[in-house]
């Protein structure tokens, strides 16, 4: 299986109306694992984006990603991180890529 179909799987299964899921990469470009935006955080109807869950589960350890968003058909729709996100992504030094290897932040 090939990372564009295992992230838009699993971008599918997302419960958010907004539905991203994130592959990280260490420097060697081993897949360390992926992750999922989902409901959470402080408020209703916010979500904890699946870049904020990437760091959080493999921190520094990630030296790249690449994100996806589908609608619920499995369509892929335009992705960006929030600024919130890219702050943090800069912050860690982690290079940001869409589904179409398209380079999102940095040089
Ligand atoms: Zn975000």
């Amino acid at each position: 299986m090939n990372i564009n179909s295992i992230l838009i799987k699993k971008a599918i299964k997302s419960d958010c109306v907004y539905k991203v899921a994130c592959l990280c990469f260490n420097n060697k470009g081993d897949l360390l694992g992926t992750s999922v935006n989902k409901h959470g955080g402080y408020g209703k109807g916010l979500s904890i984006h699946a870049e904020i869950e990437a760091i959080r589960k493999y921190g520094k350890g990630i030296s790249s990603i690449v994100l996806c968003r589908t609608n619920k058909q499995g369509k892929l729709l335009p992705i960006h991180p929030c600024s919130t996100c890219m702050k943090l992504l800069n912050k860690y030094n982690i290079k940001v890529y869409n589904i179409n290897k398209r380079r999102l932040n940095g040089r």
